[in-house]
């Protein structure tokens, strides 16, 4: 066997480790595959070619060649070729035309020049690339759209193990021998929109070397640019603006419960039809590279219901019905003046469900949401909820062209751990398998800092781009390529996260941690359980001795902070769901240790510009305030009184105890046992205080319930004022046994916690009377729920008088 073929046998992992030890680079490690743990999640599968060699002791033996007259798109990919492999082996790799090529040069040639010759090559699509070796010379050749950078990214990463991990830092390679076995191949992604939707996925030149394709990516026209849309989500509103239709016209818009409302149009008013249509062709005008335009509801329900409406859509069991055929309309009524570009519509809340009959023309994209779905269940896959799969299942028996909403981060707690890696891993394969062109992962798109987004954003880019690599080898190319020398605890790490849903995702409801909806708060079993958080902090310790450089030190912090978020906010406080602070320190707390992990979050939240903890607008400095606020706050000045720990007591089998009004003042509990405990189903708690007349000028009256095993509704005077359920709270009932809940008793303060319009709750109106009476009895009952042989009010109950607008400490 000659050398040249045994050399054939070797990876390229091993050339390249070969060229370095041959010639000890003077700068420090940057390179993933100088980590004898890293491994090439990307490795190109297939027969390599003849190794050959592009530089020598810092020199280059190659040149780059575009065609005499280049697309824009040559240009880039020939000096991000060039500028790259400059860097790796300090060479100068020229770049110059076909003409200019003397006879006998080493080449590598980029896009259609002629020295391809009559070669056939693949159809390469908008971003397919190929990748040819013929007697020693490279040919970068690539679709119409970004075809040739791909090829170039695709050589940097898969066949040299480059990484650009993040938007800062590139990791590559230093050496002045450079060899390579490259694999011949083409590749043609399967998916039109790969969209991690993340901060740390925005910037278009990470965008453009990672190859994702997301429409909200500023990538230039002239490197090839995005699919992009000229109007994205939500529509309704803008094509028939309510505020200067709806007055003279609310007959374009919906008719709810026999009432005109602008929550939706009126999709079969032929006028509505031609004031959308001018609409969407004026701003196609404007944005001639656009190739779709959303024509998407609104953000809420209140679909149509009006004669013509309804003639169509109950036929069809779904408001998505009138919606087709109206997106159907749009894209025929445009199509010959703007033959490339589709009308996306979403399905989203009450159009998830796809028509019995009415098919979406070719022209009309449907873009799939999951929110039924990943609010609820965010640690299933998409095919375990039964109306999402049967909604994904049913777009796709009739044919439409899918591109998917995908939701995979906690959208009130961006920084707050989530395990969920398995899920997005087999979701992208499912959903490809059931016809999407496109998958959008919405994440934590604000702000910098949200949990692990660097990794998934890049992981997630990856996968998207070919959806048969493994999450569980591109995370571990990521930590060990990323993390450097301190790699291995930050992989225990990932690993222990990994196991979280390994363990969880098959157990029965009562026992699964991960039963909760996509807000959970910070504080919920999984996080608390294991010594999760400590085990991660002693694991993040460890990696951050080990860290060297700045750059990784860097890293190694940033990956700290969703375990710092964790903590403070389990030990601090945090804001929920409904916007309220719930405090979570107690009496004895060390204060002094805690300010400490609050200056340490704050401190690298800062580096990292974090923005947002939750969604919606810019909201950190807010949440350090409150945090600091809680900590310095002196619980002397806070009015307590502790309620009877035995309460009246009756259980309520039958559950009659509504419509017998067991709440009501006047109700005459005598009889009941006294005591705080109950067995399983409904029981109702009764007692009667007094509230102090001096804390009528006091600004805030709490209740604070310590904990009630499972779910309450808290009546007071007769009126209902609160409930702490599974529904009102997106929480698994195991969460809710050792929850402590608290509200303003005044009425002063109701955080809008009962009429959430994503999760629609039924509710009750709050009274608008006084909650409380000073200086005289008042009633409260409480009905409570268990799922458990035993539940009931678990812990005491206090009355809390202040002028703090929220508890910034536990009272008890
Ligand atoms: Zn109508």
């Amino acid at each position: 066997m000659e050398p040249g073929q045994k050399m054939m046998r070797l990876t390229c992992a091993m050339l390249v480790t070969l060229a370095i030890i041959g010639n000890c680079p003077a700068q420090p490690s940057r390179t993933p595959s100088q980590n004898p743990e890293w491994r090439n999640a990307l490795k190109p599968r297939g027969r390599k070619a003849e190794p050959i060699t592009l530089a020598t002791n810092g020199k280059s033996r190659y040149v780059i060649v575009t065609p005499d007259n280049p697309t824009s798109q040559d240009i880039k990919a020939a000096s991000e070729l060039s500028h790259w492999l400059g860097k790796i082996t300090s060479a100068n790799f020229q770049i110059i035309r076909e003409s200019e090529l003397a006879p006998g040069s080493r080449f590598i040639s980029i896009g259609s020049t002629q020295l391809l010759g009559n070669r056939q090559l693949p159809d390469l699509g908008d971003e397919g690339y190929a990748i040819i070796q013929e007697s020693g010379n490279l040919f970068f050749v690539g679709g119409r759209r970004r075809g040739p950078i791909n090829a170039v990214y695709a050589f940097l990463e898969e066949d040299l193990g480059c990484r650009w991990y993040d938007r800062y830092e590139p990791d590559i390679l230093h050496v002045r021998d450079l060899t390579v076995a490259i694999v011949p191949r083409s590749y043609k992604p399967v998916l039109h929109i790969r969209d991690p939707f993340y901060w740390d996925a925005f910037d278009p030149d990470w965008a453009l070397r990672n190859r994702t394709n997301a429409p909200l990516v500023k990538i230039p026209e002239e490197w090839g640019g995005v699919t992009d849309y000229a109007w994205f989500g939500h529509s309704f509103d803008w094509l028939v603006p309510p505020e200067k239709y709806f007055s003279e016209h609310p007959e374009y818009f919906s008719l709810v419960n026999g009432k005109r409302t602008a929550s939706q149009l009126c999709l079969t008013n032929p006028d509505v039809l031609n004031i959308a249509i001018d609409k969407v062709k004026a701003l196609l005008r404007e944005h001639p590279n656009c190739e779709l335009i959303s024509v998407s509801q609104n953000d809420c329900a209140g679909y149509c219901e009006c004669a013509n409406c309804k003639k169509i859509d109950d036929p069809e069991g779904t408001p998505a019905a009138t919606l087709i055929m109206f997106c159907n309309k749009i894209a025929d009524a445009i199509k010959d003046e703007f033959p490339n570009v589709k009308v996306s519509t979403l399905a989203y809340m009450g159009t998830v469900k796809p028509p019995k009959t009415i098919r979406p023309n070719e022209r009309v994209v449907v873009q799939l949401c999951t929110d039924r779905h990943a609010w609820k269940r965010p640690f299933l896959t998409v095919l375990e909820t039964e109306q999402f799969s049967s909604a994904l299942k049913g777009w796709h028996a009739i044919g439409a062209n899918t591109t998917i909403w995908h939701y995979t981060v906690n959208f009130h707690h961006y920084p707050v751990p989530m395990p969920n890696w398995q899920v997005v891993d087999r979701d992208i394969e499912i959903l490809i398998r059931y016809g999407a062109k496109g998958i959008m992962l919405q994440g934590a798109y604000q702000s910098p800092g949200g949990e692990s987004a660097v990794m998934r954003s890049w992981v997630w880019a990856k996968k998207l781009w070919d959806p048969s690599l493994k999450t569980i080898d591109l995370m571990r190319d990521f930590v060990f390529g990323y993390f450097r020398e301190a790699a291995k605890p930050m992989w225990k790490y990932y690993q222990m996260i990994w196991d979280i849903w390994e363990r969880n995702h098959k157990r029965p409801t009562d026992q699964n941690q991960l039963i909760c909806g996509i807000r959970y708060y910070p504080d919920i079993v999984f996080l608390q359980k294991q010594n999760y958080l400590d085990e991660a902090l002693r694991l993040m310790d460890e990696a951050r001795r080990l860290a060297k450089d700045p750059i990784t030190i860097r890293r190694v912090e940033l990956a700290r902070l969703p375990i710092l978020y964790a903590q403070i906010s389990q030990e601090i406080g945090f804001v929920d769901y409904y916007g309220a602070f719930q405090p979570r320190l107690r009496a004895d707390a060390d204060r002094k240790r805690l300010a400490t992990l609050l200056d340490d979050f704050e401190r690298i939240a800062k580096i990292e510009n974090v923005t947002h903890i939750r969604e919606g607008a810019a909201d950190f400095p807010k949440r350090i305030a409150e945090l600091r606020h809680a900590l310095t706050f002196s619980p002397d000045t806070l009015q307590i009184i502790k309620l009877e720990d035995a309460w009246r007591a009756k259980s309520d089998p039958t559950d009659v105890g509504t419509s017998q009004q067991w709440y009501a003042s006047s109700f005459d509990d005598s009889t009941w046992t006294r005591t705080s405990k109950s067995g399983k189903g409904v029981t109702w708690f009764r007692q009667r205080f007094v509230v102090p007349e001096e804390w009528r000028s006091r600004k805030h009256v709490y209740i604070w319930f310590s904990g009630v095993s499972e779910e309450a509704i808290v009546y007071l005077n007769g009126k209902p004022v609160w409930e702490q359920s599974v529904r009102t709270t997106a929480m698994p009932r195991m969460d809710l046994r050792s929850r402590p809940f608290y509200f303003d008793a005044t009425g002063r303060t109701t955080y809008e916690r009962n009429r959430h319009p994503l999760l629609g709750f039924p509710g009750f109106e709050f009274p608008k009377e006084p909650w409380i009476q000073y200086d005289t009895e008042n009633t409260i009952a409480v009905r409570v729920n268990t799922s458990l042989g035993s539940g009931g009010i678990s812990g005491p109950v206090y009355l809390v008088a202040t002028d703090e607008d929220w508890l910034p400490v536990r009272p008890d």
